[in-house]
């Protein structure tokens, strides 16, 4: 009897306790150094809910991008396209309400913003950082665009080879959006996709590169991972607020990650591998070379491609891993440089980060093989 009095306490004791166990919300924080001056934000600028065209309700928004360690996400529902318009709501600030009550708890940030949709071309373009979605109902395409412009708005072009090259390409609409100040970026990526025609014209216009998930369906990722991470931004922002996001990305202090591709200006992806790369001396050395830690605090799986004579012809450096690298060098206590391109970084299409990896000498009075 008395056993069956203790097994009751303690289901007592358990049931009374279990709202003290509710399930904590965890998150999962993708690393990624802050640059000289800058924190890098990793920052989705591309979704929708059920007040478009989405299937989920706003404030799983919100969840999904404090469980994949992102710092910012951007509530951007069609303006124009609301299949769901006969059970929801019809009113276009609405998600970005709902979405941000949900994210101030969590401690993510989210974006009033929205899609300016229309037969490519023009295609489609989103506006962040807006007082009035509703504002952008207008008739007119570029009426859209300038109200969005006048109210001090951020836009940039979506997806634009999304029905293909010829449709895609950039034709007089783009030139004029452009010419007026009304354009600052372009999604080199979405979703899966990785446009290398609009990377050069960022590049050669000097426009801001954006890279989102333009995420519809519930995400399935519980944790990213470096080869399982939705598309993002990352933007390198003097604080985590709407107005130091919005300088940033006027200011084009942006690179994209998608897959296992970082993508964008030198400076900043150049800032991402300084901080992310740590090659210590060697810790042995023998009379053909020696071996080196290469640390990458980094996301990403960093692929480095020689370029020079010295060095493994290929060097995987693993995501948040240290790697142990054989050097072959028969000067084995002098410094060395080794010559490499970062293929997964690229500051042009096709074109890889180009880094030097500095190896220390033996310092003075001690002789390289002990
Ligand atoms: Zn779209
Ligand atoms: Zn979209």
């Amino acid at each position: 009897m008395a056993k069956y009095c203790r097994m009751l306490f303690v289901w007592l004791v358990v049931f009374c306790m279990a709202p003290l166990f509710v399930e904590a919300q965890v998150r999962h924080e993708i690393s990624f150094p802050d640059i000289p001056g800058y924190k890098t934000l990793k920052c989705d600028l591309h979704t929708h809910t059920v007040f478009s065209d989405g299937d989920v309700w706003p404030s799983v928004r919100a969840e999904e991008a404090w469980r994949e360690g992102l710092d910012v996400v951007a509530i951007s529902d069609h303006i124009e396209y609301q299949p769901h318009k006969e059970h929801v709501k019809h009113d276009h600030n609405a998600s970005y309400q709902i979405a941000a009550e949900k994210a101030r708890s969590l401690g993510v940030l989210v974006i009033k913003a929205a899609e300016i949709t229309r037969g490519t071309p023009p295609g489609h373009y989103n506006a962040l950082f807006l007082d009035d979605a509703s504002e952008l109902e207008v008739d007119a395409f570029v009426d859209a665009v300038r109200i969005a412009n006048e109210q001090g708005h951020f836009v940039f072009w979506n997806h634009p080879l999304w029905k293909g090259i010829e449709k895609g390409r950039w034709q007089d609409i783009q030139q004029q959006l452009y010419d007026s100040g009304w354009l600052h970026g372009i999604e080199v990526a979405n979703g899966s996709d990785y446009y290398p025609e609009v990377h050069e014209w960022c590049l050669e216009k000097n426009l801001t590169m954006v890279g989102n998930s333009d995420i519809h369906r519930p995400s399935m990722i519980e944790v990213s991972t470096a080869d399982n991470h939705r598309p993002m931004t990352l933007v390198f922002a003097s604080d985590v607020t709407p107005e130091a996001i919005r300088d940033a990305l006027h200011a084009g202090r942006t690179a994209v990650w998608m897959e296992e591709k970082l993508i964008g200006k030198k400076q900043y992806i150049e800032a991402i591998f300084d901080g992310s790369v740590e090659v210590r001396p060697p810790h042995f050395r023998q009379k053909a070379g020696f071996y080196v830690h290469m640390i990458n605090r980094s996301h990403m799986n960093i692929e480095l491609k020689r370029m020079g004579d010295v060095g493994p012809e290929e060097i995987i450096l693993e995501a948040n891993a240290t790697s142990v690298v054989q050097i072959k060098h028969p000067e084995n206590d002098r410094p060395a440089s080794l010559e490499y391109e970062v293929a997964n970084f690229l500051i042009a299409p096709g074109k890889g980060l180009p880094v030097t990896l500095a190896i220390a000498g033996v310092r003075a009075g001690r002789t390289a093989v002990d």
